[in-house]
Parts: C-alpha cells; structure tokens; sequence
C-alpha cells in the first residue's frame, strides 16, 4: 500500500489531462512488460499523485523505463503552465503558499483567503 493506495490524487481537477496521459503511458508500458512475459512484481506502479510546491509530482515505483521517465518529467513540467484548477492555462504564484493557477482562479482563492 503507498499513498496513491490510501488517498488516490491528491491534486485539483484542472491536472486531469496530464495525470491520465502518464496513467496511459503506464498502461502501455505494463502492457509492453506482459509481452516479454515479464511477471507483475517487475512492473512499475503509481505510488503518489499529488501537488507539491505548485507542480504535478507523480511518483512510479518500480523500474521505469528512459521513455516512460521522460513523460512523467515533460508532463511535470508542463503542470507548472496549467492552473491545477481548472485546466486554462496558468501560472506559477509565489505567496504565502506555491500554486499553478490561472488568473481568475488565482482571483477566487485570494478573495476566498482574505475572508
Ligand atoms: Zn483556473
């Protein structure tokens, strides 16, 4: 049991694409692995999802192969463009707290904090 086990995506909705893009790219991969004959302990596995310091963080336990490694990077990076909110495109904030959101959700959450 990780994390993922426990808690499942620990992240805002907007992030959705990119999460099910790597959950494919592991689909794949596993499916690649079950050819070879290659049995379930050598797969690798989701073992968290979640934000942190305003980037998508998706940890793969198990071997991971070079192309399966440079997804998870490219759709990490790009989580720091996308507002984890609502999939517009957004922006890395500095505050009180590091979050990636668009300008309108920015907006709501700073009001939301004020009051
Ligand atoms: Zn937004």
């Amino acid at each position: 049991m990780g994390p993922y086990d426990e808690w499942g995506i620990e992240c805002g909705d907007g992030w959705f694409a990119l999460i099910d893009r790597l959950c494919q790219a592991c689909e794949r991969e596993i499916e690649g692995l079950i050819a070879l004959g290659i049995s379930n302990e050598r797969w690798p596995r989701v073992a968290q999802i979640k934000e942190k310091m305003g980037s998508l963080r998706f940890r793969i336990t198990g071997p991971v192969s070079d192309s399966l490694q440079e997804q998870k990077t490219r759709a990490e990076l790009e989580s720091l463009s996308v507002c984890e909110q609502c999939a517009a495109p957004g922006m890395l904030r500095d505050g009180r707290w590091r979050h990636t959101y668009c300008d309108r959700c920015h907006a709501e959450e700073e009001a939301r904090r004020r009051h």
